[in-house]
């Protein structure tokens, strides 16, 4: 079932791509497997699944040991920087960095473990109290502070759209976050490479490939409804 759930899911994105001039291969499907058992992790897995995000930290840690080892772990949720420790060293991208603190823990430790993070900006477009991230009108600024750091390359930026009934209700926050993505990657700021904009989750991944994220990330309609209730 996951299996196929997947496979549908990757027809939608290709599709999506295909109407709106992309190439399918633009756009990387992470498969968001939070509150799943291993095993279904390892169905989407035969099914061709790579990217698997999830949301804590202790998740990822149970979880990766028991997989196959050329998995891209994604860290999605929100990242306590005492927690950094922990994460760094075992995700390829660490999407949700929403602070300058945070992304200078971050560095600290990638640099003691002589590596370097990829990391997106995780951006509040739609201003909600519940969220984390940067808004919109100081994200620049922090653009500017975080690629001083060392340890740390950001690659582009992220954002959780609201939660809506219809998908089309959010095309105009999509637009609005990809209209600044341009405009941030045009100013060709020093050791910051604006190549991925993740935006899209079940409700709404195709109207943001439309719009042009190039990663999505859908739990829901892969793994089935969770049973965690605020996740
Ligand atoms: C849970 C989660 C998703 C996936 O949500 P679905 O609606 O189940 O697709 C995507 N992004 C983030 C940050 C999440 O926490």
């Amino acid at each position: 079932m996951v299996a196929d759930q997947f496979h549908e899911i990757q027809k939608r994105v290709a599709a999506a791509c295909l109407r709106s001039g992309r190439e399918p291969g633009e756009v990387t499907l992470i498969a968001v497997s939070k509150t799943k058992p291993v095993e279904d992790l390892k169905e989407a897995y035969e099914a061709g699944a790579r990217d698997f995000g999830e949301n804590k930290v202790q998740e990822i840690l149970e979880k990766y040991p028991r997989l196959p080892e050329d998995i891209r772990w994604h860290m999605i949720g929100h990242l306590q920087t005492n927690k950094v420790r922990q994460v760094v060293g075992k995700v390829c991208l660490i999407h949700s960095v929403d602070s300058v603190k945070l992304a200078r823990e971050i560095s600290k430790e990638s640099e003691k473990q002589g590596i370097v993070t990829p990391i997106l900006l995780e951006v509040n477009v739609a201003k909600e109290e519940t969220k984390f991230g940067f808004c919109l009108e100081e994200t620049e600024e922090a653009l500017e502070e975080i690629r001083t750091l060392k340890g740390i390359k950001v690659q582009g930026l992220m954002t959780i759209a609201p939660f809506v009934e219809k998908a089309e209700d959010n095309r105009q926050i999509f637009r609005i976050f990809h209209k600044f993505y341009v405009d941030m990657k045009s100013k060709n700021i020093d050791n910051v490479n604006m190549s991925i904009l993740s935006m899209g989750m079940t409700g709404d991944f195709e109207v943001a490939v439309e719009e042009g994220a190039t990663m999505v990330r859908v739990g829901t309609g892969i793994f089935g409804v969770r049973q965690r209730i605020g996740e």
